[in-house]
């Protein structure tokens, strides 16, 4: 595995490696590997000839209160952790190479990134799509592996390489879940043992949601109410939403139908948890009236 810090050097491995006709899967990240960033590389090395990872924490999608300085780095252990997957290139630019100071071009997907997590979180998508592009434009992969535990991200950047005609390829990967079903985030371990125990909530709650989905319920509110109660009775966290919502505009849902995301965001003290469930249903009966 290499470890490449600058574009240049990227490009020339790169560069080759394609005029042999090879095809590079890319898995963006910000470092602080678990198992669901490894199941990223792993379907990414299956599905290609070479695999790019960047580990790059990207400080213009994090709000002024947010956790930019103490995000988990270490560089060391991701690398072993990459090794192991059999990585070909670690790519880990740093700030002056990917926001030199005569920076000023963002990218804004409008109106889906203000909803669901948008909504309380400012800018983020904007520095989002505007850091993938960039890397997507760096690597030029076939390939491009994302996370559902991150839907809305999916969708935002899903937009973003459709409207500005980018060729990249885009695969989901499910979310990996520890044993009593958390969602794995690099974020988990800011969490005390007591929060650690209570944040196995979020998952029991989405899969009663989905449990009543699949008995038939139909009502979004019921749905978001059962939920809400699930958090609440077996915790002390901070709702800060939950939604039922279609997974490709992320429109909240009058009734439940089509293709179906149950998306969540709670606060175990300072620590912002997110998960979701996506649920495929047929579309519900139009009213011929
Ligand atoms: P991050 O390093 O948190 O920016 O995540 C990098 C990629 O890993 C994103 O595409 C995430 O959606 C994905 N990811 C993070 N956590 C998980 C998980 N538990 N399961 C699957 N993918 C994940």
């Amino acid at each position: 595995m290499r470890i490449v810090k600058t574009i240049n050097q990227l490009r020339t491995i790169l560069g080759e490696a394609r005029r042999q006709g090879q095809t590079i899967g890319f898995v963006p990240t910000m470092g602080y590997f678990h198992q669901g960033h490894l199941s990223l590389m792993h379907q990414a090395k299956k599905d290609n000839d070479l695999c790019v990872v960047s580990i790059y924490v990207n400080p213009i999608q994090f709000g002024p209160k947010e956790d930019f300085k103490k995000y988990p780095r270490n560089l060391r252990r991701d690398s072993t952790m990459a090794k192991k997957e059999n990585i070909d290139i670690l790519f880990v630019p740093s700030d002056n190479i990917v926001y030199p100071k005569s920076y000023l071009t963002y990218i804004d997907v409008e109106k889906i990134s203000q909803l669901l997590c948008g909504r309380f979180r400012p800018g983020h998508f904007k520095g989002v799509a505007t850091v993938v592009a960039k890397l997507v434009n760096m690597v030029g992969p076939d390939v491009m592996y994302l996370g559902q535990k991150d839907a809305q991200q999916v969708a935002v950047l899903k937009t973003m390489l459709g409207d500005l005609n980018f060729s990249v390829k885009v695969k989901i990967v499910d979310t990996q879940r520890e044993a009593d079903g958390l969602a794995m985030s690099s974020r988990n371990q800011y969490l005390s043992p007591d929060q650690r125990q209570e944040a196995a909530v979020l998952y029991r709650a989405l899969s009663q949601a989905r449990k009543m989905i699949k008995a038939g319920e139909m009502s979004p509110a019921k749905i978001k109410a059962a939920i809400r109660s699930v958090i609440k009775n077996g915790s002390s966290g901070k709702i800060q939403y939950v939604q039922c919502v279609n997974a490709d505009t992320l429109q909240d849902l009058k009734c439940l139908g089509g293709n179906i995301l149950i998306a969540l965001a709670v606060f175990f003290g300072k620590t912002r948890l997110i998960d979701n469930v996506s649920i495929r249903l047929h579309e519900p009966k139009q009213n011929k009236n």
